[in-house]
């Protein structure tokens, strides 16, 4: 198992709170998708759960316990999230994972809990575990994995202590890459593109998306606007990914998130800010500020509509009419 990159503010927060003996029962993990919330709260458990020396939290990784929490097998630690087909985070899924947090530990002296997807809980889900948030059993801990602080419930944020993670540095996420085998001459392209995220650079490392992404930017800067080939690029892509609507949700946020990047670089080339060396950003300059941002709202929009589980081909048509407006003709 490769090590843990990055996040050394949470580290050190939960180190502290180890030496102190102050743990705490019910964390709440904020930050962005894709930077390895969940990897983290795995390897806290592994550490708390470690039946060898742990030094501080890092775990022995040789007791009988590390090897299970690396399987996803150990008794004592339940892990669950939103099923993939699923808009909300559903009540039984919930209720499964705390009841778990009610038994006596099998092995040792805890039992720890990850409940991820938290974005997607609803009011009823969430009252369904606020007791173990309340009246924690002893030696209990329960992660909480969610995005954005103003997505979740205040009567989730106000039990809960919260931990916030930041995008990963450019040598981090590139260490990432190295850990999952990524190619060192294709490393420093994925990094550029990641953003922090190495969740993304590993999307990003398959070639057909590459290709789609060149086709993309391109279709985006063509004078006149050719509404119809980009509607039908983005479609055949999204198709690419299979029948399966979660897979098609997942290829076009990915890609939506590229094109918002590429867009905010142009807005800053547009403005002076920031020199043209991207060839994507410069070619969209010439569309001005004012149109560039109208097109990067159309693009949020777009991902917040697929996010919110409306069909992915309606949600992009409706992106592109929209893009057709904003490029109608280049400011300059
Ligand atoms: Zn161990």
């Amino acid at each position: 198992v490769s090590p843990l990159h990055g996040h050394a503010g949470p580290r050190a927060k939960f180190e502290r709170a180890v030496a102190a003996n102050r743990l705490g029962h019910a964390y709440l993990l904020l930050g962005p998708d894709g930077i390895g919330k969940k990897r983290f709260a795995v390897e806290m458990a592994k550490a708390l759960l470690c039946e060898g020396s742990p030094v501080g939290l890092m775990a022995c990784g040789r007791c009988a316990s590390c090897p299970l929490v690396d399987a996803g097998t150990h008794p004592d630690l339940s892990q669950a999230g939103k099923p993939e087909d699923k808009s909300e985070l559903p009540i039984k899924v919930v209720r499964d994972l705390t009841s778990t947090l009610g038994l006596s530990p099998t092995r040792g002296r805890r039992r720890i809990a990850i409940l991820d997807d938290l974005d997607w809980i609803n009011e009823e889900a969430a009252n369904a575990f606020l007791k173990s948030l309340e009246e924690p059993a002893p030696g209990t801990i329960l992660f909480l994995i969610g995005t954005a602080a103003d997505r979740q419930l205040p009567t989730i944020l106000s039990r809960c202590q919260i931990v916030r993670f930041d995008r990963l540095t450019d040598d981090d996420v590139a260490k990432v890459l190295l850990d999952h085998g990524q190619k060192a001459t294709e490393i420093d392209r994925l990094v550029r593109l990641a953003d922090g995220s190495p969740g993304q650079a590993l999307a990003l490392a398959d070639p057909a998306i590459g290709e789609f992404r060149a086709a993309m930017f391109a279709l985006m800067a063509a004078v006149p606007f050719r509404r119809s080939a980009l509607i039908e690029s983005w479609l055949r892509f999204i198709e690419g990914a299979g029948k399966e609507a979660p897979a098609q949700r997942t290829r076009a946020r990915l890609l939506l998130g590229q094109a918002m990047a590429g867009l905010r670089s142009a807005v800053r080339v547009a403005v002076g800010s920031e020199r043209g060396d991207v060839a994507d950003a410069a070619t969209l300059a010439r569309y001005g500020p004012d149109a560039l941002l109208q097109a990067l709202e159309a693009h949020r929009q777009a991902d917040d509509r697929i996010d919110r589980r409306v069909p992915v081909p309606v949600s992009l048509e409706a992106m592109v009419d929209r893009l057709g407006r904003c490029f109608a003709s280049p400011a300059a």
